[in-house]
């Protein structure tokens, strides 16, 4: 199963280039890109480009990218193969955003395996931002999704071993720590794009940290804490301890400050900084990373901690992995 901690050292990978369509390779509109966090940012973007390539819009392309990380693959931290919660149930976050301000999101949603596209109805189909737990998957069904057990083998069998402490720890992603078995314990996947018009759209989601309170809501869901799209600037989502973004309107503040004049990752940074300032012994402790990419297809990244790492997809080269600098940068234990 593919996970984050196999990241490979070098700061540009071909990760995920077995999987790229040949029709794909160097193809498609040149103002057009798709960006996402972590390495399953790369596959994620390849779904997100077959929509770009065509011509077609930022927000079908963001939507297309997100569904994929729910279900075409496996992950502890996304979608239907989400850690529960520590009562064992999995319960899905997710948010999607257009550049002209409509946004839409559901928290706490549980038994939908979609969490991505039940959040664009929420925007398109009601006068709401944002549904949770039981009132989310009403609608969800109402839709016409089908509501269905999530938790697969594996989790539960993560989650029973897990009970024996139940120690509530979110992990640091430092590849050093990278060790057959371990698994991720938290991640989202956080997807800007813009398309060839210059119109940009954003999507975010996460089944949120493994082992959290029933009811806990992350950043993920939350317009301006996760994810935050604007036309006249750019677009920034987040990954990691989502209490952290949440506190500092984190997505919103990367945004803000591209208003005013930072490049991508200089915005990034900042927001890191904003982190550290305001809790600085609990940031020692755990993960912060934000992706950014302005109006004009400018990108960066910035995290607490080394291991992030986030993937860039536009006509010249779909599989790219970059690696983000960060402010701590050995590990932490
Ligand atoms: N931000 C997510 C949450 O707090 C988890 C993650 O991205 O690591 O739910």
């Amino acid at each position: 199963m593919p996970s984050r901690r196999t990241f490979l050292q070098s700061s540009l990978l071909a990760a995920g280039a077995a999987a790229l369509p040949r029709a794909l390779a160097k193809t498609g509109p040149s103002g057009a890109k798709v960006v996402s966090t972590w390495d399953f940012g790369v596959p994620a973007n390849q779904a997100a480009w077959a929509v770009l390539a065509k011509g077609g819009s930022a927000i079908d392309a963001v939507e297309a990218g997100a569904r994929w990380a729910e279900t075409g693959q496996c992950n502890s931290t996304v979608g239907r193969c989400g850690y529960p919660d520590r009562d064992g149930f999995v319960t899905l976050d997710a948010s999607i955003m257009k550049g002209d301000g409509s946004c839409g999101s559901v928290a706490a949603l549980e038994g939908i395996d979609h969490p991505i596209t039940v959040a664009r109805r929420v925007m398109e189909k009601t006068p709401h931002v944002m549904l949770v737990g039981a009132g989310a998957q009403q609608f969800a069904i109402e839709q016409g999704f089908k509501a269905q057990d999530l938790r697969t083998p594996e989790a539960e069998k993560a989650w029973k071993e897990w009970l024996k402490t139940s120690k509530y720890a979110p992990e640091i992603n430092v590849e050093q720590r990278a060790m057959p078995g371990n698994k991720e314990n938290h991640d989202t996947i956080g997807m800007l794009a813009i398309d060839a018009s210059g119109q940009l759209a954003g999507a975010c989601t996460t089944s949120g940290m493994a082992w959290k309170m029933r009811g806990r809501v992350g950043d993920s869901p939350i317009i301006g804490a996760g994810l935050y799209v604007d036309n006249e600037v750019g677009g920034a989502t987040a990954s990691g301890v989502g209490e952290e973004m949440i506190r500092n309107a984190a997505s919103f503040l990367v945004v803000e400050l591209m208003r005013q004049g930072r490049s991508p990752a200089e915005a990034c940074r900042e927001a890191i900084e904003r982190v550290v300032s305001k809790r600085p012994e609990a940031s020692k402790e755990l993960q912060v990373c934000f992706l950014a990419m302005n109006k004009h297809g400018e990108v960066g990244a910035f995290a607490l901690h080394q291991g992030f790492s986030y993937a860039v997809c536009d006509a010249g080269k779909q599989d790219a992995l970059l690696r983000s600098q960060s402010i701590y940068t050995s590990q932490k234990s």
